[in-house]
């Protein structure tokens, strides 16, 4: 067993050293939905469908039509540090390109819920695979029906973590980080069709056709959608700065509503969103946020997306000078559709 000679001091058990980890991974049911997201993405799925019971603790599904899994991925899919998408130290150094890789959310999941995934490939005619999974353990795998791609639903969260399920807020809250979650997806993959449903009601579904206009359509609705103008331009140390911002007017108390990518991924960047509210001017009402999505190209030596990926942070190399050439290219846009008179001072 153990080595440790402390009276004082003990090593903790293999479960207890899981149950910490998990709840590190999965804070909140925003994070299972994060995290399945990921994969159906990662899975190249051209449809993601997310449904949502209350606050996300009794039932959450999410079910893609991407490549899928034999029998065997998905046995192996739900282990321990299991991955397909790096094998060693160097493919993560010389940069991944899916959004996951430490081979962790599934078994994670798995082992503070009651999981089931109904899983088909892509490719092979092999049918599809439902594994169940019950606090960590594998209950049933079997043949099931389904075309190809993948389902995970995920009941009764933290049902076996008393202390984690105490802390969650109202079930309002706890579908709002979730409302919050989908749409930065759905906004980034305006080539995705993705669909929330909380409690057998449409909060929204985009069409998957392509465009960043239509897609906001979908999330924000046509009030806004036509309050937004197109962002398009070049800077010295980021690369280009494309996307949408809304006139002055439109605007909300929070700052939700102003989303930055960073190299196709979501980052929430303080140095970012002051960048865009700078370039209205004083033109925006006290403690009003525009809406904005915009996408920041930065060459990859720029800019360190590791820093923590479930902080969702980023660390720029030239931080000022990128939210100078940011809040130009947004301000350029908002002169050039007449919605601001001159260009603000610069501090
Ligand atoms: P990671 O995403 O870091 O690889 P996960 O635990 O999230 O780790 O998933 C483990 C593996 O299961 C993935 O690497 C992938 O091969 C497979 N997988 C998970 N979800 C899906 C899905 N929706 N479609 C196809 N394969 C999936
Ligand atoms: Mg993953």
């Amino acid at each position: 067993m153990s080595d440790v000679e402390s009276d004082r001091i003990q090593q903790l058990d293999a479960t207890t050293v899981e149950r910490i980890a998990a709840g590190e991974v999965v804070e909140r049911p925003a994070s299972v939905v994060k995290e399945l997201v990921e994969n159906s993405l990662d899975a190249g799925a051209s449809r993601v469908d997310v449904t949502v019971d209350g606050g996300g603790t009794d039932r959450i599904v999410v079910s893609d039509d991407g490549e899928g899994m034999s029998e065997a991925d998905v046995r192996a899919a739900v282990q321990k540090h299991t991955t397909s998408k790096i094998s060693d130290i160097e493919d993560l150094e010389s940069g991944v390109a899916t959004l996951g890789f430490r081979g962790e959310a599934l078994h994670t999941i798995g082992a503070v819920s009651r999981t089931t995934i109904t899983t088909r490939p892509q490719d092979g005619d092999e049918e599809a695979t439902e594994l169940r999974l019950e606090g960590g353990e594998v209950t049933r795998v079997g043949p099931a029906g389904r075309p190809p791609g993948t389902t995970v639903e995920v009941e009764d969260l933290f049902y076996n973590t008393p202390a984690r399920r105490k802390y969650l807020k109202t079930d309002s809250t706890e579908f709002g980080h979730v409302n919050r979650v989908v749409t930065r997806y759905a906004l980034a993959n305006p080539d995705v069709a993705v669909s929330l449903t909380h409690d057998d009601r449409e909060v929204f579904a985009t069409t998957g056709q392509g465009d960043l206009q239509g897609t906001l359509l979908s999330v924000y609705g046509r009030e806004v959608a036509e309050a937004m103008i197109p962002v398009d331009s070049e800077g010295e140390a980021v690369g280009r700065v494309h996307g949408y911002v809304s006139d002055p007017e439109t605007t909300r108390a929070s700052r939700e509503y102003v989303s930055t990518f960073v190299n196709g991924r979501y980052v929430s960047d303080s140095l970012l969103r002051e960048a865009v509210v700078s370039a209205y001017g004083g033109q925006l009402a006290a403690d009003r946020y525009p809406f904005a999505v915009l996408f920041v190209e930065v060459p990859a030596g720029e800019v360190d997306v590791n820093v923590h990926p479930r902080k969702m942070e980023v660390r720029f190399g030239e931080s000022e000078t990128v939210k100078r050439e940011v809040e130009s290219a947004v301000e350029d846009a908002l002169l050039d559709a007449g919605l601001i008179r001159t260009s603000a001072p610069r501090g």
